[in-house]
């Protein structure tokens, strides 16, 4: 395999660029160490997890160590300044990480523990507290944590406005009703992040996200998907039957309930977590090229030989 070193984006002298693709020396810095991550951590791992169809809990555990369980990017909350107060850069964290990651294995890199999709989630639109509660103190870097995000719903994969699990409030709680499928690290997540209508038949508008802890009665784990690909990373069916989670676990506090709100969340959730899955896309890209590239390189010439 290649080394998969990318030339930095040129600049052509004279010309300013509508967009500079360029990554800042600190990107550029993290890229590189997320590469070397990648190569000597992920890739030598990956074939034997990809024919368990999973990764050993030690080999979680140790990605978890090395990756400080992710708690370091989770990115704090409407603030113009990043984590060590520099400009604030979560959305290029994720990106450039992402493609780097998955670059390395795209399995691999979903078994880091750490917030996942319940992270941008979470900070997009959490209150300060529950950011609190449900990032920092879970993700505090004590060891493997999960979080994971449940939209998906058999009648309702691209076309969220379908979903039909419900969240009703009786006094001081939630009754959530459903069943969501498809589940990065449901089964194991510490923390859930589940979309749910509190008006069914208002489409988006009465969508909302709620928090959902782990052992919570009335979550069950059904049905762990057997895939063609990405077999090491956990896609899990969760069941909602009578799962009662407190009034303060909608997303956004009280301000959610405003029907100006409606669909914000969710939209929020998406806006801050596909740019991360879709540079995922990328690295994966890339590594085949270059998996193909370097297979073109010595097998062609030694083919036309024998010819
Ligand atoms: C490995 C994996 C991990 C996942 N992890 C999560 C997760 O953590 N949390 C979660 O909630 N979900 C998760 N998902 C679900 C994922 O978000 C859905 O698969 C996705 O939203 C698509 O939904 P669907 O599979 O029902 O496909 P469908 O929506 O049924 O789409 C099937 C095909 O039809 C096309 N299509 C759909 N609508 C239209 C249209 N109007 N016009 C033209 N073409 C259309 C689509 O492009 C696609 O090619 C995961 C899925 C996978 C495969």
């Amino acid at each position: 395999m290649g080394g998969g070193r990318r030339p930095p984006a040129r600049r052509i002298p004279g010309r300013d660029p509508m967009i500079n693709f360029a990554l800042d020396d600190r990107m550029e810095a993290l890229r590189e160490f997320l590469h070397a991550f990648a190569a000597d951590e992920l890739r030598p791992r990956a074939r034997a997890a990809d024919l368990a169809g999973t990764v050993e809990p030690e080999v979680i555990a140790r990605l978890g160590e090395m990756a400080g369980d992710r708690a370091a990017i989770v990115p704090p909350l409407r603030s113009d300044e990043g984590l060590d107060g520099g400009p604030r850069s979560d959305g290029m964290v994720a990106v450039v990480g992402g493609e780097e990651l998955a670059w390395g294995d795209a399995a691999m890199i979903l078994n880091i523990p750490g917030p996942g999709l319940a992270g941008p989630s979470i900070s997009s639109t959490g209150t300060p507290d529950q950011h609190r509660r449900f990032l920092s103190e879970i993700f505090d870097g004590q060891g493997p944590r999960f979080g994971a995000l449940a939209v998906t719903e058999a009648q309702a994969g691209s076309d969220v406005s379908n979903l039909r699990t419900t969240a009703v409030r009786d006094g001081d709680e939630w009754v959530l009703n459903g069943t969501k499928v498809f589940c990065t690290n449901g089964a194991r997540a510490d923390v859930l992040v589940v979309n749910a209508t509190v008006e069914p038949g208002a489409g988006r508008a009465g969508q909302k996200l709620f928090v959902v802890l782990k052992g919570t009665p009335g979550l069950a784990v059904g049905r762990i998907e057997h895939k063609l690909g990405l077999t090491a990373s956990e896609t899990a069916e969760l069941v909602f039957d009578g799962c009662r989670i407190p009034f303060d676990h909608i997303v956004g506090g009280e301000e959610a309930l405003r029907p100006a709100s409606g669909f914000k969340a969710t939209l929020r959730a998406f806006d801050a977590s596909r740019p991360g899955v879709a540079a995922m896309a990328i690295g994966i890209g890339r590594a085949a090229f270059e998996y193909v590239a370097d297979w073109s390189r010595t097998e062609i010439p030694r083919h036309s030989r024998r010819r």
